[in-house]
């Protein structure tokens, strides 16, 4: 828990009030967050920072916010901020007036091109001073850098990096070249950035007021409702422009940032379990209800004020170009009534042969573009099968029980079959039922079921989290771990025998959030078929690094032949989970010495609608490990008991 003198504001100014924060100020945060091991502290510098911001030259926050989180642009919106090693490699040279040549190898010894950087900074003489880089200034050049286009696109970003390098001090250099690169690595998971902005506003609301310092549990409180408003409003743009206003933290908020048709929001997840005991066990005394759940595509899909549809995936990229079919299907879906409603619709896009009127492998829309796709060019058709109502006309019903969101879903849409339905669902809640659901579910092509708590306050939607409340049970998986797992290649190692020429294993990690790493957790080298590894070997071939990135965890023993880059995420099924020295996920969590690793992986799928960070984190690893052995333990007690 933070106590308030853990956040009493401490950092000073070096800048008149009302003029451009400078970057270097942002740097030197950074570089003492980078050298801090406990999160309080962590937390402490950022809320100092934001504080000074804020009261100084409040205008500099929202950029200061996307600096530190890395981003530009609420997710939706595209923006990508990653640019290649080379490229920036080039620019350093050119900014530096070093050797490529030079670069690269420090590079390769030092694996962090925010070292390359400041050290190229520190060595070289500058003829001519140039002005102080600024947070607005270079936030504005990451935006032009970003969307930067067209032919001459490359050119275009070399010339605004090695502008942004030559004005760089030594820390400057050091941080634009790792934001540049997309990972800060000073540990700063969203839950911080979170704290520190709301103690950072509860400070400044109590300090405009002349009020003693605040409380913790105030600090607490605001807190939560920051969290809570963000995962419902994903838009730091709207919020802190609110809090500007506001100058403080409190329900006004959560009324100016609602949930909004156009703005789209974290999808609500499940946690696994392994069995049809394990579902009554986690949801006694709590009213649930089982679905279908279907092998497809998570589909967030708003109607605007304007009248069109925005189609939304499970990391709200966006995909309304990916899917015209589904855009001119839903007006004859919803109820004449209710023609021109706005709405937020939770939903699965399924693949559906209309004349056999049955589900298809989501394979078979898996390779659609991502956007501009025609209408006439579509060959599988698809149906949406909705199963949740977020946002109503003017109303936002996350609040409501599912058994109301469920009810105005159905008011408001009508079964067009093979091109809308609901989720198929069961309300009857005895062990029997739920398997014979579940059987009935496999024969129609569906994973398993969802089940849901469908009424009183444990049955809210929840944006962005995985709670207890929706559990999923997959057939596959009723033993065993009771989940796929989703894991990035982080290396690889080349093949033998008949895999010679292409990769024949790689090495994949899981996602710590608490210190941005990757773990490495296991090697893979089963369920690719020839062809598979063919293309993978090419697509990877591409992604190779000159050095592990400083943020790879792994052990000597373990190390590949070629070291990739985190762009991928593979579905892996697996028979169970074991403790390994040798593996550095979830180190010490269970057992000293020891991490977590994965027995007898293969390779499901590629999940190209998951980022790298949206991987399995060794948290729920750890989660999953526990849970195996007291699943285990609870079978042979029951098993001695017979
Ligand atoms: P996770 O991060 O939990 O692994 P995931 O995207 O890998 O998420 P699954 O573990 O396969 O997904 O299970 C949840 C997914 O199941 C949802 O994101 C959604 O796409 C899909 N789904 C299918 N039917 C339903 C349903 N009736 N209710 C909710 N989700 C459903």
């Amino acid at each position: 828990a933070l106590a308030t003198s853990d956040l009493e504001p401490r950092a000073a100014t070096t800048w008149s009030a009302g003029t451009p924060v400078p970057y270097a100020f942002l740097a030197a945060a950074f570089e003492r967050m980078s050298n801090t091991m406990s999160r309080i502290e962590l937390t402490q510098q950022l809320c100092d920072a934001f504080r000074c911001i804020m009261e100084s030259t409040p205008e500099d926050l929202l950029p200061a916010v996307y600096l530190v989180i890395n981003r530009l642009a609420p997710a939706h919106e595209g923006l990508e901020i990653g640019v290649g090693d080379a490229l920036l490699l080039q620019a350093l040279a050119a900014a530096t007036g070093r050797k490529l040549a030079l670069l690269k190898e420090q590079y390769r010894q030092t694996g962090d091109l925010g070292d390359v950087a400041a050290h190229s900074r520190t060595t070289q003489r500058t003829m001519f001073s140039t002005p102080p880089l600024t947070v607005r200034g270079v936030y504005h050049e990451f935006l032009c850098i970003a969307r930067a286009s067209g032919r001459a696109m490359q050119e275009e970003k070399k010339r605004r990096i090695q502008k942004l390098l030559v004005s760089a001090k030594e820390l400057e250099a050091k941080f634009l070249a790792r934001a540049l690169q997309g990972k800060l690595r000073i540990r700063l998971a969203d839950k911080t950035v979170i704290t520190a902005l709301a103690a950072a506003f509860v400070w400044y609301g109590d300090a405009a007021r002349g009020h003693a310092p605040p409380a913790a549990v105030r600090i607490e409180s605001s807190t939560l409702l920051l969290k809570r408003v963000y995962n419902e409003c994903p838009s730091w743009n709207r919020i802190i422009d609110t809090l500007l206003q506001l100058r403080d933290i409190d329900e006004r908020l959560a009324e100016h940032c609602r949930l909004t048709p156009g703005l789209p929001v974290l999808p609500m997840l499940a946690k696994p379990c392994k069995s049809v005991a394990e579902v009554l066990t986690r949801l006694e005394g709590v009213p649930f209800s089982c679905e279908y759940k279907y092998d497809g595509e998570r589909a967030q899909i708003h109607r605007v004020a304007d009248g069109r549809f925005h189609i939304y995936s499970r990391n709200c990229e966006d995909h309304t170009g990916k899917y015209p079919d589904l855009a001119a299907q839903l007006p004859r879906a919803l109820r004449a009534a209710l023609a021109d409603a706005q709405f937020i619709l939770d939903a699965e896009v399924v693949a559906y042969d209309r004349d056999a009127k049955r589900t298809l492998p989501f394979q078979q829309i898996q390779h659609r573009a991502r956007k501009n796709v025609l209408l006439d060019d579509i060959k599988t058709r698809v149906c949406l099968f909705a199963f949740d109502l977020l946002y109503l006309d003017g109303r936002s019903l996350t609040r409501c029980p599912l058994a109301e969101r469920r009810r105005l879903l159905r008011d408001t849409f009508q079964v067009v079959p093979g091109e809308f339905m609901f989720a198929e669902s069961s309300d009857l809640i005895d062990g029997e039922h739920i398997q014979e659901f579940m059987d009935e579910a496999m024969r129609h092509s569906c994973e398993g079921l969802m089940v849901k708590a469908l009424d009183g306050a444990h049955s809210t939607y929840e944006p962005a989290n995985r709670t207890q409340n929706w559990l999923k049970l997959k057939k596959d998986y009723l033993s065993g771990v009771g989940d796929t797992l989703d894991l990035v290649p982080i290396g690889a190692y080349y093949g033998r025998g008949k895999r010679v020429g292409w990769f024949g294993s790689y090495l994949l990690a899981c996602y710590n959030a608490d210190t941005e790493t990757f773990e490495a957790v296991t090697k893979v080298g089963t369920g690719f078929s020839e062809e598979q590894l063919a293309e993978l070997y090419q697509q990877h071939s591409t992604h190779v690094l000159e050095a592990p990135r400083p943020y790879y965890a792994y052990s000597e023993q373990t190390r590949p032949d070629v070291w990739l880059e985190t762009w991928q995420v593979w579905e892996i099924q697996c028979a169970d989970l074991s403790l390994s020295p040798a593996y550095l996920a979830g180190m010490s969590h269970v057992q000293e010495g020891k991490g977590i690793s994965v027995r007898f992986p293969r390779l499901v799928r590629i999940r190209n609608d998951k980022e790298s960070e949206e991987a399995t984190t060794s948290e729920q690893l750890v989660e999953m490990y526990v849970a195996q052995f007291q699943h285990a333990t609870r079978a042979e007690e029951e098993e001695g008991s017979e």
